[in-house]
């Protein structure tokens, strides 16, 4: 394909303001697949996707499309994910397109991730789109909408697309204006190969999956390409473009997006940003590429310790996926045999935890998530902490430092307060505040140790819904910070001790014990249940002794019923952990991590 009839982009947009709805519009309005495959957000392809509407691994398609000048144009779209999780790979993967529809939903306006989003695609130099979504809905006001993407985000809007990706209307013009609007990519085709690796993922019969976009050069089916990153050399089996379906063709030229597969076992081995060139070639490589690190450690215990080696099975296969997840065997006390697992943020934990659960049928527990602190020691070293039990002994160590986060927070005036309350609770440094409409759009420091907790939920509740977030890692800096433990019995419970900032840990100690003592059933003694910090108790309660036998009180009348309830007592059993005398439910260890 002539490099002038190709463009490539993206489409950013705020979760659930209609990225999804208009990429199946684009594709069927093309006639890209047949009426009759053609099933709602064919883009998004994972169930936990579709089930929260988000979008985690980019997809792609390539569209044919005649314009109104007659010409036939290739549109290719790279689907990016839709959550600040994986900002690092938005990041990346808009550098493989030259620009962006910004999808606006023309009811709601301007929201968190429409910025975070809309700054990727700014930095990676495209041509934006404005597109208004949602028109055919009552509320919608395209006109405050278009001020607003010019306000905030500075950009000129006054000739956004209207959009009903519900009905249709507008889709056409919307080709058009990718056509018209958007620049075709650039490219040599003489030059030696040079593409970049936008994704990867596993299928089960090809192996690994590249997606890539060429930018120099021509790769060709049974040639042998080199990864820079790791030097390694693989043999191409496959070429093909997504329509969205996959479809097999010899060679990609430059400004083409497709896919190649070569016998690539793992996800690991192909980093996102990478660059590809051939065997025998020397190419400079592609700026910026940094593979994207685990931010949120904690760990992972199968609830029925029997199904250790199936959650094994099924984590290596995840890992086989995600090279951005990471996971080492972790013994606990009072938990067993389980792993320490690193994710990007607190959704890929989500996901990644959801789908040992559902895909694998694995009940977890999972202990309170953890940052990496960096504990710096007396003697000059710098010791990375992953998991609160791992803390060193304090009197080697010198400071302690955490990472910060930069939290941007777009919500409406009237729950303003409760959001500013919020961060100021939680440590939070506020840096800006603005007002677009009748909206504020808050800046905050925050540690992300008080983000990882249930900031989003807090958010969520006090702003019922109406608040957006998004947040950027801005570095390490040092606090008064301490390692709680929690005692049952007076035996330290590893799971269940935590970082906390030292004027905290009193509150933070209180609402513990108070919480576990409601969680821990009574026993035939006196349980002492205790949060310390070293040496020193800061809050401890008491659980006092059951009298009674739990049958007593069936009046050893009805044996059936006895029968029943020592049995329903055996099952609720499998779920406790014995913790030296104690046995504790398993539902405790959840309950006890959630914060208010
Ligand atoms: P995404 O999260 O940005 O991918 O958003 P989706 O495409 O999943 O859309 C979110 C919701 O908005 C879905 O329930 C869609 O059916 C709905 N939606 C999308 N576009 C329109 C539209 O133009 N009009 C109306 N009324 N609803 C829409
Ligand atoms: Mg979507």
């Amino acid at each position: 394909t002539d490099l002038d009839k190709i463009r490539n982009f993206s489409i950013v947009a705020h979760i659930d303001h209609g990225k999804s709805t208009l990429a199946d519009r684009l594709i069927q309005e093309t006639n890209t697949v047949a009426v009759r495959d053609m099933k709602e957000q064919l883009l998004d392809s994972m169930d936990i996707e579709r089930e929260r509407g988000i979008t985690i691994k980019a997809n792609t398609v390539r569209i044919d499309y005649t314009a109104d000048d007659g010409q036939d144009y290739v549109l290719n779209l790279i689907d990016t994910p839709g959550h600040v999780d994986f900002a690092y790979e938005v990041s990346r993967s808009m550098r493989a397109v030259e620009g962006s529809l910004l999808v606006v939903d023309s009811t709601q306006g301007v929201e968190a991730q429409t910025l975070a989003n809309v700054y990727h695609a700014l930095d990676a130099d495209h041509e934006i789109v404005p597109v208004l979504n949602k028109i055919d809905l009552p509320a919608s006001d395209c006109e405050r909408v278009a001020e607003q993407i010019e306000d905030v985000i500075g950009i000129d809007a006054s000739e956004a697309i209207q959009v009903s990706a519900k009905t249709g209307v507008g889709i056409r013009e919307t080709l058009e204006s990718i056509v018209k609007h958007l620049p075709a990519p650039k490219g040599d085709p003489d030059a030696p190969l040079k593409a970049m690796l936008v994704d990867s993922w596993y299928d089960s019969y090809l192996g690994v999956i590249v997606l890539v976009r060429v930018i120099d050069g021509r790769l060709k089916k049974g040639e042998r390409v080199k990864f820079l990153s790791n030097g390694t050399v693989h043999h191409v089996d496959r070429i093909g473009v997504f329509r969205p379906a996959m479809a097999e063709i010899d060679s990609l030229g430059p400004g083409e997006i497709g896919f190649l597969t070569a016998s690539i076992k793992q996800v690991r081995d192909t980093r996102v940003g990478d660059t590809i060139t051939h065997q025998k070639s020397e190419v400079e490589a592609l700026p910026g590429f940094k593979p994207a690190q685990p931010v949120v450690f904690c760990g992972l215990f199968p609830v029925d310790a029997a199904q250790f080696e199936d959650m094994r099975d099924s984590i290596d296969k995840l890992a086989l996926n995600d090279a951005s997840f990471s996971f080492e065997m972790e013994t606990s006390a009072a938990l067993g045999f389980g792993f320490r697992c690193g994710f990007l943020g607190l959704l890929h934990l989500e996901v990644i935890r959801d789908r040992i659960e559902r895909e694998y049928d694995i009940d977890l527990i999972t202990t309170a998530p953890s940052v990496i602190y960096d504990i710096h020691m007396k003697d000059g070293t710098v010791e990375q902490l992953h998991n609160p039990a791992d803390m060193p002994d304090l009197t080697l160590v010198d400071h302690i430092e955490e990472p910060r986060i930069k939290a941007t927070i777009l919500v409406p005036d009237e729950y303003l307060g409760d959001v500013l309350k919020l961060c100021q609770d939680r440590r939070g440094l506020q840096l800006d505040l603005t007002y677009a409409g009748s909206r504020a759009m808050v800046v905050y420091d925050l540690p992300l140790n008080e983000v990882v907790f249930d900031f989003y939920d807090r958010l969520k509740s006090v702003t019922k819904g109406y608040a957006s977030f998004d947040y950027q890692m801005i570095g390490y800096r040092e606090d008064n910070l301490v390692k709680m433990s929690v005692l049952v019995n007076d035996e330290p419970v590893d799971a269940l001790s935590m970082m906390v900032h030292r004027e905290r840990a009193e509150t933070r100690g209180r609402a513990m014990v108070e919480k576990l003592k409601e969680l821990i059933p009574r026993h035939m003694f006196k349980i002492p249940i205790q949060a310390a910090i070293g040496g020193k108790v800061i809050a401890r309660e008491t659980l006092s002794a059951m009298r009674k036998d739990v049958t007593a009180k069936c009046y050893g009348g009805d044996a059936t019923r006895k029968k029943k309830l020592l049995e329903k007592q055996k099952a609720g059993k499998k779920k406790m952990r014995q913790f030296g005398k104690v046995e504790i439910p398993q539902q405790a260890f959840i309950n006890a991590l959630k914060m208010d």
